[in-house]
């Protein structure tokens, strides 16, 4: 049995899992990023969690066959380089090579939503697909194309950014500085913004027994409210499939994967979000739906698609020259 380590650093947690060449996780940690702090220092608690779990499984760094890590941020794979993080306020940090020679086995760079995409393409919900696009609806849209097993990265490392593709000409101001991106509108963020506006405009909605305030609000509310009957809730449920059906039919026009994978919070509310998603994006796509189409489905790893995904990294990579 071959074994690599997967790393998945975050804002909030460092987690870090050993993984087998069958893609399960045999042993995983997580602490706090305890941001901000500097690189060398976070380096070093990723350095103490690796240890750890090779010591807990009473192995050495030459009984794994390497390790790969998720980062946020624009990230240079060649070089395992993080770029710019402003997730992490880092720029220029060489965090492939510290690992490499803290830990002594061969470790590899990708951005988190794209080892979070090589996991969930290889390992989860697009076992086995020819080509997938993952999409994760969070605080932010993160997405990652998988094309025959492979990420593609872009020719930098920036691409598959299909949060900031433009879907309302001069709308909601985005995190990127454009308007109108998909994430502005597909996030959790954009929810709530969404959710809120509706609820001020109507006094009477019940959404106001589930929130009473614009903190109460979160990802859930309007399908709570929906669920509940009320008219305003599943109106803002309506306009929100609308915006991320248009961001999904725009992907398939692009690229037409087997499957289109969604994950993150608001991906948990099943098939009450997929099948009125599938309606609108199948009746709009070019061409048709026809006999063969993408298939749009749940993500099903969670958290672990980042830490399996970045293993995967290190499967693909170790041994080739970087
Ligand atoms: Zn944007």
């Amino acid at each position: 049995m071959k074994r690599y380590i997967g790393v998945d650093l975050g804002g909030t947690n460092i987690k870090v899992a050993l993984v087998d060449d069958g893609h399960q996780i045999l042993i995983e940690k997580s602490r706090p990023t305890l941001l901000p702090r500097p690189a060398e220092d976070v380096c070093a608690d990723i350095v103490a969690a690796i240890r750890d779990i090779l010591s807990q499984a009473k192995l050495t760094a030459k009984d794994v066959c390497g390790g790969g890590i998720g980062c946020p941020g624009t990230v240079d794979g060649k070089r395992g380089v993080v770029s710019y993080s402003n997730n992490l306020a880092w720029r220029d940090v060489d965090l492939a090579p510290m690992l490499e020679r803290a830990i002594g086995c061969p470790f590899y760079l990708e951005n988190d939503a794209n080892t979070a995409a090589l996991g969930e393409a290889r390992a989860g919900s697009a076992k086995g697909a020819e080509s997938a696009v993952i999409v994760t609806l969070g605080t932010g849209v993160g997405s990652g194309i998988v094309i025959g097993g492979r990420l593609h990265a872009g020719y930098s490392g920036t691409a598959s950014e299909f949060g900031h593709m433009v879907i309302v000409r001069g709308g909601e101001r985005c995190t990127c500085g454009r308007e109108g991106c998909l994430e502005s509108y597909a996030s959790a963020t954009g929810l709530i913004r969404m959710t809120w506006e509706a609820m001020r405009k109507n006094a009477n909605s019940r959404l106001w027994t589930l929130a009473s305030s614009r903190e109460e609000v979160n990802g859930r509310t309007a399908f709570e409210g929906a669920r509940l009957g009320d008219e305003t809730a599943r109106r803002v449920v309506d306009l929100y499939i609308d915006y991320l059906a248009c961001g999904a039919i725009n992907i398939v026009n692009a690229l037409q994967p087997e499957i289109l994978s969604l994950g993150g919070g608001i991906a948990k509310e099943g098939e009450t979000l997929l099948r009125p998603l599938r309606e609108k994006v199948y009746a709009e796509i070019f061409g048709g739906r026809g006999r063969r189409y993408t298939r749009i489905e749940q993500c099903t790893l969670g958290y672990k698609a980042g830490l399996i995904g970045a293993a995967i990294l290190a499967e693909d990579n170790a041994g080739a020259s970087r």
